[in-house]
């Protein structure tokens, strides 16, 4: 990506401590203004990723989510506040993301990720980083993001467990290291088995870290690596993961060429973490 608008005063002075650091300086802020980053889910995950790229400047953030704020969200959900419980997420999101940083064009996406509209809502923009929380939505965001050619940061957390990579085009994907989703019912949701109100915290801040990495091209992204993190004994291990000439999207002889909704026939709703 390249940069081409100046910085406002305004924004040399907000952004300081960006600048000042020479693998961002001025050139790697421009990148963060004028990058598009979608965000699927408004939960969890959802929440510290956005509210890093906000405040780091990223220009337009796109964020998915059809659910409402429910008080079961608020043990995690930084994004929302006890007012906004029964509002829409996507509403009550960007609310919070302007008042955090009223530089940032949040573009509210209120609809389920389906296979008709997952390539679509992606083609605008750069990167696509993963923040819901189930086996149907992630296959779905796996696809898209390679069928589209975009980077995918991926995150997932359960009860005290988590794990994060980036998968860039070419170079791998979900479906390299687990081909098919788990039937139905045999690997429990954060409804059913719990998830630790801050771990969200650790993994979506971890995404967000590594999206504005993809955006300034510094350093080395978590691509070819997944970082699991076990935070009861707070232990963080990375495995290196490759692609795959096996795999069923992205190997030498692909059988899954077009997007599938598992949750049509897993009954998995598409519900952020
Ligand atoms: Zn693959």
């Amino acid at each position: 990506m390249v940069a081409t608008k100046t910085l406002t005063p305004y924004q040399v002075e907000r952004y300081s401590r960006h600048i000042i650091m020479p693998q961002v300086g001025s050139a790697g802020q421009r990148k963060l203004l004028e990058a598009k980053v979608l965000v699927i889910g408004a939960g969890g995950l959802g929440s510290p990723i956005s509210i890093y790229l906000a405040l780091a400047g990223v220009g337009t953030l796109g964020i998915v989510d059809f659910d409402t704020v429910d008080v079961t969200n608020l043990q995690r959900q930084i994004l929302h506040h006890d007012k906004d419980v029964g509002r829409s997420k996507v509403e009550s999101a960007k609310e919070t993301l302007n008042a955090y940083n009223p530089d940032v064009t949040v573009i509210a996406h209120e609809e389920p990720l389906t296979s008709d509209n997952a390539m679509q809502i992606m083609a605008d923009y750069d990167i696509v980083v993963n923040g819901a929380d189930n086996f149907a939505a992630r296959y779905l965001i796996n696809d898209a993001a390679y069928l589209s050619n975009k980077p995918l940061v991926d995150g997932s957390i359960l009860m005290f467990d988590g794990q994060t990579t980036v998968f860039l085009p070419g170079q791998g994907c979900y479906r390299c290291v687990f081909p098919e989703p788990p039937p139905p019912g045999e690997v429990p949701s954060c409804a059913e088995a719990g998830v630790l109100g801050m771990l969200p915290g650790l993994v979506g801040t971890i995404q967000a870290t590594e999206t504005v990495k993809l955006i300034m091209d510094v350093g080395n992204s978590l691509s070819g690596r997944l970082l699991l993190i076990d935070a009861l004994d707070m232990e963080f291990t990375t495995v290196k993961v490759r692609r795959n000439p096996n795999c069923p999207l992205c190997g030498d002889n692909p059988t899954v060429t077009e997007l599938i909704d598992y949750a049509a026939f897993c009954g998995v709703p598409l519900v952020s973490a």
